[in-house]
């Protein structure tokens, strides 16, 4: 029976699991108007709905007249009234009572999030299915995970919220906690290492309880891909102290917070045997390649979410997973889940994401190419859009923008992702996450998608494959300080290269924006030559740290692929780091 294990997580088999999802979808249209019903009338008397005059009504179409589309802006003055303290039903019956910052990494302002216990239970749901499948494909048993996961700062809002980050919300929930038992492997570091104020002490915690449980280690994961390579990256650096650590039974100096500090040595005992183990293992590995199945020889997979923006960092992560599987781990945001991966079999690059039909009311924006784009990776966007339809209205092959009414108090959210649909499970579409709405690189009539500047740096980026040095991370920028002004990309490489080599790549970032706008503004010259900043090493973790200074977490961080003029403080740490400039002479001078 749909539902059926709604509240009962730790005890629903993978076989029930399975079942209840393939029920939910074969009847996906019904349960979308049985889940719209729940929301409105769970919430109708809330102050941002009552406005709009539904009177009891229930039914999408009086749903879809009365209550108008919003973004993020609309709903702001409700939130805050929230974080203010009104303890009225603002956008929710029952008030909300913690908010999650999400991590606005492109604005450089992180924007509050109602929070509540509907989200933690359609969560679990996300997480319970997506195990399931995965579980059938690689049956992990028990054992351990090797968890990349960083909680930041809680803070109370000047009303007494608390706010933090989604997933900071979650992990601190014990009804979250609870949940999880029944789902995943126990982690290897305590709650201490998670919760720690500091992310390098933290991280290096992480690999050393890691190494601790090596044996036992069913799977490796994070949030996001780009912890886990910033994960084996640290390692690259700081195996010998870890090895020391183990060996001793001592934990570094380096580790100063108690609470860390304490938990950790509590776990860590004196093994000479285990540290030459590990010694071993890394003086042998040629450049780290396959340093996860070396280190952690029993584990099955690496999971992460690990499309969208987290495409750029696979290159690095299948290096280190070696022959193991990279599986994309679901599809959410702070306002709430979107979809599940339940074809684990399937690489990243291909991975789609089912839609949970009970987990919220889910319409799409259909959105149509005007121009440019015509190369296959391309995404390059003159989006024309129309009316919005429901979860199983949307065409395959047809591209959208997802709107999201939530039981945490969004209606008719624009939720700015744009997605492919795929094909259909049963009555469920499959979405294939394409990018961020917003634009990122912008002049005049040029206009180009974060996917278009990750195809740009893909093509550019062949050019150093004989030279043996990859991207490490990059961004971009417009410089309109001179007139025409100019698309910027700064980029930070694992070690430095010639000067012929990196023109060259200005050259090729230039060519491969095929935008006719960007082509036509660039042989006209009113768009001036690409410049191509390269930055010292070490840059985007000034970024990082800038970003948690802001109330971020490392789980939830995406490097912002565009840095808005008015985000002056990344602007100034990139600018500041900028160790050589390169003009594109692509189109002549
Ligand atoms: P935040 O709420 O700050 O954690 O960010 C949520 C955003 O992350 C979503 O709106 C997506 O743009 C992106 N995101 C989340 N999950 C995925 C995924 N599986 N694939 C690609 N992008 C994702």
């Amino acid at each position: 029976m749909p539902g059926l294990c709604q509240f009962e997580v730790t005890t629903c088999s993978s076989e029930e699991t399975i079942n209840e999802f393939e029920a939910l979808t074969r009847d996906a249209g019904r349960v979308q108007q049985d889940t719209l019903k729940k929301i409105l009338e769970a919430n109708a008397d809330a102050e941002y709905l009552a406005r709009f005059g539904l009177d009891g009504r229930t039914d999408a179409e009086s749903y879809k007249s009365r209550v108008p589309l919003c973004v993020h802006s609309d709903v702001e003055p409700f939130i805050q009234r929230v974080a203010h303290g009104d303890s009225s039903s603002v956008i929710t019956r029952k008030p909300i009572t913690a908010l999650s910052l999400s991590s606005g990494t492109t604005q450089g302002k992180p924007k509050f999030l109602p929070f509540n216990e509907e989200l933690i239970e359609n969560t679990l749901q996300v997480f319970r299915t997506s195990y399931a499948f995965r579980n059938r494909e690689y049956t992990t048993g028990k054992g351990k995970a090797l968890q990349f996961f960083y909680c930041s700062k809680q803070i109370s809002t000047d009303g007494g919220v608390i706010a933090t980050t989604a997933t900071t919300n979650l992990y601190r929930s014990p009804r979250y906690r609870e949940g999880m038992k029944g789902i995943r492997s126990q982690g290897c570091s305590p709650d201490e290492v998670i919760f720690g104020p500091d992310f390098h002490q933290s991280l290096y915690c992480h690999l050393l309880c890691g190494l601790i449980y090596s044996d036992e280690v069913r799977f490796v994961s994070s949030t996001f891909a780009h912890s886990l390579v910033q994960a084996f990256q640290t390692l690259e650096d700081v195996w010998e102290d870890l090895c020391a650590d183990i060996r001793e039974g001592v934990l570094s100096e380096k580790v100063t917070v108690p609470s860390i500090r304490q938990a950790v040595s509590r776990i860590l005992k004196p093994n000479p045997q285990l540290a030459d183990w590990i010694y071993n293992k890394c003086v042998r590995l040629s450049c780290w390649y396959g340093v996860i199945p070396a280190l952690w020889p029993k584990a099955k997979y690496v999971y992460g979410i690990m499309t969208g923006s987290m495409e750029p960092y696979l290159k690095k992560l299948r290096h280190y997973a070696g022959h193991l599987p990279l599986i994309s781990a679901d599809y959410g945001a702070s306002e709430g889940y979107v979809g599940c991966n339940i074809d684990p079999t399937v690489p990243p690059e291909q991975v789609t994401y089912a839609v949970l039909p009970n987990t919220g009311y889910y319409e799409f924006i259909p959105l149509e190419k005007s121009t440019g784009g015509e190369m296959e990776n391309s995404a390059s966007i003159h989006y024309i859009e129309s009316g919005p339809v429901g979860l199983t209205e949307v065409e395959v092959g047809k591209i959208y923008e997802v709107v999201l009414t939530t039981f945490a108090g969004l209606y008719r959210y624009r939720l700015g992702d744009v997605v492919k649909i795929a094909g259909f499970h049963n009555s469920t579409p499959q979405l294939q996450f394409i990018c961020r709405r917003s634009l990122v690189l912008s002049i005049n009539v040029d206009k180009n998608t974060e996917k278009d500047l990750q195809f740009a740096v893909e093509e550019a980026s062949k050019l150093l494959e004989g030279e043996k040095l990859g991207i490490v991370d990059f961004t971009s920028c417009v410089d309109t300080s001179s007139d025409p002004g100019r698309y910027v990309i700064y980029w930070e490489l694992s070690s430095g290269t010639r000067d012929e080599v990196l023109s060259s790549c200005a050259n090729a970032l230039d060519l491969a924006f095929v935008d006719e706008g960007y082509n036509g503004s660039r042989k006209n010259k009113t768009i001036a030559p690409l410049e191509l900043r390269i930055l010292n090493k070490g840059t985007f973790k000034e970024i990082l740290v800038h970003f948690l200074g802001l109330g971020g977490s490392v789980s939830q961080f995406k490097t912002p692929r565009f840095v808005n003029p008015s985000n002056s403080k990344v602007l100034q740490i990139l600018n500041k780091n900028v160790t050589q400039s390169y003009f594109s002479t692509a189109y002549g001078l």
